[in-house]
């Protein structure tokens, strides 16, 4: 159908004997393995299959703690909020689990036009959104990708009063080459795309038709955006297709791929687990359906195999679920979020969606659920707008910098917020948070935080460092 791939060689015949390898719970080695990994030099394959084998209480909370312990010493207790916006859910494939399925005929179709994705952005900037997310089905109107590169466009020339979206982030199907260098011009944050799975038969299992049977296609389609010069990539594992264990190996694999390759890992990682979605064939139990309890370990392992690595949870999941996480490595999520195309629209309703989610609250009530629990909401945008991305991004993150950007670009955007957006309660929490976070850094992170949001609460906006 496509070209040779040029993706890595997943080896599932080696991923299959190092995960049956039923390792013994041995206290030591568990605590010397989470021992290296509190030093932030990530994890080696051979430890995976221990750590995600962990059954005694004790020796769990020991891996959530070290997992929490890196995660701030890399980014602080930033967590990072971004909406989706889902531009079209017009598709041509025949994924099992998705409500944009073609034969999904029961599924209202729409693709915005450009001034129905400006009104959709105006929405998200009236709540006080800065990043979003562009989701799109595999089928654009008739223009193509153009229809694609111009809804970026559209996005980032859209204005309500003086803000506009600051970082755009794209989740659309793999493109050839040319199509990455398109895409690539028009200044996009992170790509961003899912493998679904990466056993192979689940995989042909779970996408029968269309251009997304092709596995190597898409195992193949971030080595050719980093080519076509795009810094940042996002990958991840829809969790529930096929046993989680095999998807955390072959996730850690692809990083270290792209590592080895282009002297630099994925930008981010995300851990989507499915959801029931109206019309799809998976809906009421998806074959390798992830626990909570599993899930929690899933993420404290994956923050110390790639600690320098952003994760990536949604709505998807609900409210309780997220809080745990949030404490186990996630460092990004999606809030106030709409999966259906103009579902920001006052009174959009919610036909066309692509999955239920988990998580109804508004951004608002987010924010001021992340302030009660000591985390900082933060909109920053500044690494990508700096530069700041790829091997750079990492070369700050390694020796513990880019703290030093993190948390006074989190507390001034969080200002800007409570200026511009909080209601009364988020404002008395994040208000006493930025104060508090103020008087616990250190200094130097202090002078240069204090200052930004001095300036912000003068009334100047997009301050940033
Ligand atoms: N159409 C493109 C593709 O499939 O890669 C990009 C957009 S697709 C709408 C984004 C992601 O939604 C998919 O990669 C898949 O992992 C996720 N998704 C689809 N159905 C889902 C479900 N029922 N529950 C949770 N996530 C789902
Ligand atoms: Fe289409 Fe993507 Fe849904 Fe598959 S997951 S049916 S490609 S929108």
């Amino acid at each position: 159908m496509h070209g040779p791939s040029e993706a890595f060689p997943l080896d599932e015949a080696s991923m299959g004997r190092l995960l049956d390898a039923a390792p013994a719970q041995d206290p030591v080695r568990v605590r010397d393995i989470l021992a290296r990994a509190r030093e932030l030099g990530g994890l080696e394959e051979a430890d995976l299959p221990i750590l995600m084998a962990l059954r005694q209480p004790e020796l769990l909370d020991e891996l959530f703690h070290a997992a929490e312990q890196v995660k701030e010493e890399i980014y602080g207790r930033r967590i990072v909020l971004f909406a989706p916006l889902y531009v079209s859910n017009l598709c041509g494939n025949e994924c099992l689990y998705c409500a944009f399925r073609a034969s999904n005929r029961d599924l209202a179709r729409r693709a915005l036009s450009q001034a129905e994705i400006a009104a959709d952005v105006r929405h998200l900037l009236r709540q006080g959104h800065k990043r979003l997310l562009l989701v799109a089905g595999e089928a654009y109107p008739q223009e193509g990708l153009d229809y694609i590169l111009k809804a970026i466009r559209t996005v980032y020339a859209t204005r309500e009063g003086t803000e506009s979206i600051r970082r755009v982030n794209v989740n659309i199907a793999p493109l050839d080459l040319q199509g990455f260098r398109r895409l690539r011009e028009t200044r996009i944050g992170t790509y961003q795309l899912f493998q679904e799975t990466y056993h192979r038969a689940t995989y042909a299992l779970m996408h029968p038709r269309g251009l997304k049977a092709d596995y190597d296609w898409r195992l193949g389609c971030m080595d050719r955006a980093m080519q076509a010069g795009i810094e940042d990539v996002g990958i991840g594992a829809l969790f529930g297709l096929h046993d989680w264990r095999f998807e955390l190996l072959a996730l850690l694999r692809h990083a270290r791929h792209l590592e080895d390759r282009f002297g630099c890992g994925p930008h981010t990682i995300s851990v989507p687990r499915i959801e029931p979605a109206e019309g799809s064939a998976t809906s009421e139990a998806p074959p390798f359906a992830v626990t909570d309890a599993d899930f929690r370990k899933l993420v404290a392992i994956l923050r110390l195999a790639v600690p320098y690595t952003g994760l990536i949870l949604s709505t998807r999941e609900r409210p309780e679920i997220r809080r745990e996480v949030f404490h186990l490595g996630i460092s990004q999520i999606s809030a106030g979020s709409r999966t259906n195309p103009g579902g920001y629209e006052e009174d959009g309703g919610d036909g066309g969606a692509q999955f239920s989610l988990g998580d109804h609250r508004d951004l608002d009530e987010v924010v001021h659920d992340l302030a009660e629990s000591g985390f900082i909401p933060s909109f920053c945008t500044s690494c990508y707008r700096l530069g700041r991305t790829g091997a750079d991004f990492m070369d700050l993150a390694r020796p513990g910098e880019i703290k030093l950007h993190c948390q006074p670009n989190a507390l001034a955007t969080l200002q800007e917020f409570v200026e511009d957006h909080a209601g009364p309660a988020t404002r008395a929490a994040a208000g006493a948070l930025v104060a508090g976070s103020l008087a616990a850094m250190d200094d130097r992170a202090r002078t240069r935080a204090e200052s930004m949001v001095a300036r912000v609460r003068r009334g100047e906006r997009d301050v940033f460092c």
